[in-house]
């Protein structure tokens, strides 16, 4: 067999398995396949196993593969999940349909502006990126501030605000891989609690958490989307971190 149609398989029974581990639902993880560095081609082949949900790090590359693929849309979701930078907003905000790594109000507002110049295009959905591991090389908003950031951007037009997302750093003991996925829930839940009554925050539902090596903990804690890349593709080339 085709070894991403495998892995792909291999990577849902991980979920299933977690998520009844967790006493949750397996059709509430959903798979985020990241291609970053792979070509369409590789995603089509996923697709072709019933992937609809693609992840990309990086703005050219992305687009290039979305244009390649544009016949596949809408069934095709992409996801912009790397750092963004104010020159990259309006590509992303013309091609994307999410955005994980919203880290400042500034990018936020930009994407609104510029997605409410594409009238045929539905809202963009925006996570706000906590950095949960205090190292200084990671982006992401500080837990405490999350709330403030989320709350500002709950109030723009042209997007939708999702959810958080967290890239904790690699840690190989299970027990502190959870450690960090549960101040991000925790982080949430103190947000959705505190905002349940605003219309802005009616779709606040995405906790996009966990990555190949601990998706495992990430679903333990809540997560709802996991983000996949070298388990469904392989390796990647050292050239893209
Ligand atoms: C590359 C990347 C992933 C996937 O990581 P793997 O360890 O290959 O599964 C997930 N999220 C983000 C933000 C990434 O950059």
């Amino acid at each position: 067999m085709n070894s991403i149609i495998a892995n792909l398989m291999q990577v849902r029974q991980r979920i299933e398995l977690a998520a009844l581990a967790a006493k949750r639902e397996p059709e509430d993880v959903e798979l985020l396949a990241v291609s970053k560095t792979f070509p369409a081609s590789a995603i089509e082949e996923a697709m072709h196993a019933g992937q609809s949900a693609f992840g990309e790090n990086y703005v050219q590359e992305g687009i290039e593969k979305i244009v390649q693929l544009a016949k596949l849309r809408p069934w095709l979701v992409w996801h912009f999940i790397g750092p963004l930078q104010s020159n990259k907003t309006r590509e992303v905000a013309e091609h994307f349909d999410w955005v994980h790594s919203i880290d400042r109000l500034k990018i936020a507002e930009r994407l609104s502006t510029q997605r409410g110049e594409f009238s045929d295009l539905a809202p963009l959905q925006l996570c706000v990126q906590v950095n949960v591991s205090a190292e200084d090389s990671k982006s992401g908003v500080a837990l405490a501030e999350a709330k403030a950031l989320c709350q500002e951007i709950a109030k723009l037009p042209n997007v939708i605000l999702r959810g958080l997302m967290a890239i904790p750093a690699p840690n190989a003991d299970p027990a502190l891989q959870r450690q960090a996925f549960t101040a991000v829930r925790d982080c949430f839940i103190g947000i959705l609690a505190a905002n349940s009554a605003d219309l802005g925050f009616q779709f606040f539902d995405t906790l996009s958490m966990g990555m190949s090596d601990d998706l495992e903990s990430a679903i333990a804690e809540g997560s709802t989307m996991v983000r996949v890349g070298t388990a469904i593709f392989g390796k990647r080339d050292k050239i893209h971190p």
